[in-house]
């Protein structure tokens, strides 16, 4: 008990608790329902747009299916696809948009999990072609600079304008995608959380701010401090927002059943 209670122990590394203890250990297909769900509650809640995909050790993909909305989404509705798109196992269809996921996995192994979807105030930024400013701590945190990409010049499940868009990308993790809305990439669940979070309360805090006036953009190095506890690091943002999910919704990690 006085080693856990060590003054020096505690100032030594303030942001490193485990997370088994701060949530149960969950499978891959828990993981990705969590993700959509505590999204959902970010401004991740255009209707019926919007897919998550989860690159697996086997190079499959879980991802999350057309025709549901993220916040009731079950483990046992997250489908699994090869690199081509065809679905292996779920019972659902495959996003249309889905070749977006499919383009960028080919082309970038440094990701493991990407999220995209239409959230209501970073595709306002987004329509505007424009990255908004970074004007405090909740906006600084984690995914970088984002990049503007014009993916329209083909239809939206057009594979070659998906690869377009990914080329265009390059190796940002975060994208507004012009007249549409973003896409959020990163190696963990934990940290594609945490981005897309941090993506859109940027996009929140820059449109009301500039509705007053041109604020002062957030300092460095503050904004690489704060930047720097990417999702990676940062444990417990994901899962805080995890276990109020739970809270709201005591069964979400249940199978959905026949
Ligand atoms: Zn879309």
């Amino acid at each position: 008990m006085a080693a856990a209670h060590h003054r020096g122990a505690v100032t030594a590394a303030p942001f490193s608790p485990t997370p088994e203890a701060l949530l149960p250990e969950l499978t891959a297909r828990q993981e990705v329902v969590l993700l959509a769900r505590t999204l959902w509650s970010e401004g991740y809640d255009d209707h019926l747009a919007g897919h998550i995909s989860y690159r697996q050790d086997d190079g499959t993909l879980l991802c999350t299916p057309w025709s549901l909305l993220w916040e009731e989404l079950r483990p046992d509705d997250v489908l699994r696809v090869d690199q081509n798109g065809t679905v292996l196992e779920g019972r659902w269809a495959l996003p249309p948009g889905f070749p977006l996921h499919l383009a960028l996995h080919r082309r970038r192994p440094d990701v493991v999990v990407a999220v995209h979807h239409h959230p209501r105030f970073a595709t306002i930024w987004a329509d505007l072609g424009r990255v908004p400013e970074c004007y405090d701590q909740s906006s600084a945190l984690g995914g970088g600079e984002p990049v503007v990409v014009d993916e329209y010049d083909g239809p939206v499940n057009s594979a070659l304008a998906a690869d377009r868009a990914i080329v265009a990308m390059g190796d940002a993790a975060t994208a507004l995608l012009s007249n549409h809305g973003v896409l959020v990439t990163a190696g963990s669940i934990r940290a594609a959380h945490q981005r897309a979070v941090a993506l859109e309360y940027r996009s929140r805090r820059a449109w009301f701010v500039e509705a007053i006036e041109v604020g002062r953009p957030l300092p460095e190095p503050s904004r690489s401090f704060f930047r720097s506890l990417d999702g990676e690091g940062f444990i417990g943002f994901f899962e805080a927002m995890a276990r109020r999910e739970l809270r709201r919704d005591p069964d979400c990690l249940e199978p959905r059943g026949a």
